[in-house]
């Protein structure tokens, strides 16, 4: 099975698409987003660090998110969905060439207008951990709070306001277009509309499997 590395904007459905991919084919998923946030609760002073970075909607250094990244994934057992990495040309370029070079994998950009990102994100409902994802107005849990498979409190994150929304997404504005035209010179890029339903996005996806 190839690898997948997944670029789109922040509630384009990357983490969605993710759970999907990983109960019915079997893939394993790394987000970057996951381990950071795991790392901040650990509430070390590098936690404390990282949580500033990214509650300001910026993006955490390159090195530190790497180093990270190489210490969670066995590529030689197991088939990655990428998540939230590459977020710029660096990011891509040593996952090509150190991170994936005996690997096969293609890229997938998931597209979606940015008013819509906003709406997706400010009623976006998680666990702690980042692996069960709800939304208020499309996916709301059975019980208010709390996730059906789990039973653990739901919550809102940090940098899902709508101002921290905007600056993320400004932030992706400016370095989404050398990545997408590095995927493309590679022959490797294939393009999803976002903006459709769950089950019509993962039938997209299964095509390109
Ligand atoms: P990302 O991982 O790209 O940041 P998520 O998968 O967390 O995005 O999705 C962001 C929000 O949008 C969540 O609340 C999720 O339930 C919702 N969502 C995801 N995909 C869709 C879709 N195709 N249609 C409507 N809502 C969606
Ligand atoms: P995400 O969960 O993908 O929406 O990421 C949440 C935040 O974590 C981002 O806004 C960044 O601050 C940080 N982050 C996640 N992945 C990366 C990455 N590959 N490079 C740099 N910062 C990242």
């Amino acid at each position: 099975m190839r690898n997948l590395v997944f670029i789109g904007a922040p509630g384009s459905g990357k983490g969605t698409q993710s759970a999907r991919l990983k109960d019915s084919k079997g893939f394993f998923h790394v987000s970057t987003g996951d381990l950071l946030r795991a790392e901040v609760a650990k509430g070390s002073d590098l936690g404390r660090e990282l949580k500033s970075v990214m509650d300001a909607g910026k993006l955490v250094s390159d090195d530190l998110v790497v180093k990270l990244l190489r210490a969670n994934i066995d590529l030689s057992s197991h088939s990655y969905i990428f998540d939230g990495y590459p977020r710029n040309i660096t990011q891509a370029q040593v996952l090509d060439k150190e991170i994936l070079s005996d690997f096969n994998y293609i890229a997938i950009y998931f597209k979606v207008d940015t008013e819509k990102l906003v709406e997706r994100l400010t009623n976006r409902r998680v666990t702690k951990d980042g692996k069960h994802i709800y939304n208020l107005l499309t996916n709301p849990p059975q019980k208010e709070g709390v996730c059906d498979v789990t039973g653990q409190e739901l919550i809102q994150r940090d940098d899902d306001r709508e101002e921290v929304i905007r600056k993320r997404m400004s932030v992706f504005g400016d370095t989404v277009g050398p990545v997408l035209e590095f995927y493309k010179q590679k022959g490797i890029l294939k393009e999803i509309d976002a903006q459709k339903p769950v089950d019509e996005v993962f039938s997209e996806i299964e095509n390109f499997l």
